[in-house]
């Protein structure tokens, strides 16, 4: 492998990182070798993660963080550099889906999806861009969605708030390449984790299964090589891009 995917003597932080993919990001990430902030509501959800990784070699710190308050990013920012040294790479992964029909979409249901999924990557973005911008240098990773680039049922605003994210992604990509500051998308198809996995074995999930090509749910670990890319410097020429994980179901 080249070194160009070493991460060691790099800080990341990821947030949203107590459970599910978040946590799967930081475990692969700090195997990389990078120092990582687990970036949660409630540090006490992160001691377990943080444990595994220092247990395993890694270097890890707890810092709290909720995404939609920008007082709490810039505090968890300055806590994560403080413990770790400065951020070179950010992985905005926190996230929600409310799952309704459109016609009983509330103002609330709308307001907790757009804020958390794209205020909360607009918000940690812009505070990781700005400390990246004077070292001119730092990878940014919003995590969309194949929800993003189509839709389904139900969901309309996730949808459409990952769809705004991917835009955005291309927006900073744009205009943060001057500053040495890349920004990228990582798509993810549908991934088995343990809050979705009991749905995939109902009739409706087994029949969602079916439809993406491949036959198959994606693993956390099948995001790992499109994650390590994103943050290192085998990316270096790459931003403003999307880069899609799914097993094939965008082009089915
Ligand atoms: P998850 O619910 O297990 O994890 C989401 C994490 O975000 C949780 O730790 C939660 O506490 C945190 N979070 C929510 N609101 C927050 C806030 N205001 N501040 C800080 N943290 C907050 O979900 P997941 O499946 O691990 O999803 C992670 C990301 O991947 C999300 O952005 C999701 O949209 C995206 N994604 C997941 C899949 C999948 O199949 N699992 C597919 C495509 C995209």
């Amino acid at each position: 492998m080249s070194d160009r995917f070493d991460l060691s003597g790099k800080t990341a932080l990821v947030t949203g990182a107590s459970q599910g993919l978040g946590a799967g990001f930081a475990r692969t990430l700090a195997s990389a070798g990078a120092k990582v902030a687990l970036a949660a509501r409630q540090t006490n959800k992160l001691d377990a993660l943080k444990s595994e990784i220092e247990a395993a070699g890694g270097i890890a710190a707890a810092v709290s963080m909720d995404v939609i308050d920008p007082a709490s990013v810039r505090a968890a920012f300055d806590a994560a550099e403080e413990a770790l040294g400065p951020v070179d790479v950010l992985v905005n992964n926190a996230g929600i889906a409310v799952t309704k029909p459109f016609l009983e979409m509330t103002v609330e249901d709308w307001d907790s999806v757009l804020d958390t999924n794209l205020k909360g990557c607009f918000l940690a973005g812009q505070e990781a861009a700005r400390r990246m911008a004077d070292r001119n240098g730092g990878s940014i990773i919003n995590i969309a969605s194949v929800l993003g680039q189509s839709v389904i049922g139900h969901l309309s605003s996730y949808c459409a708030s990952k769809a705004a994210l991917i835009q955005l992604t291309k927006s900073m990509g744009l205009e943060l390449a001057r500053v040495g500051v890349r920004v990228n998308a990582l798509a993810p198809g549908y991934i088995e984790t343990p809050i979705n996995s009991d749905f995939f074995h109902t009739p409706a999930g087994e029949k969602l299964v079916k439809g993406i090509p491949q036959r198959q749910l994606g693993q956390s670990d099948d995001l790992d090589g499109a994650l390590l890319l994103l943050a290192s410097d085998a990316s270096r020429y790459m931003t403003g891009t999307v880069v899609t994980v799914d097993g094939g179901f965008l082009v089915a």
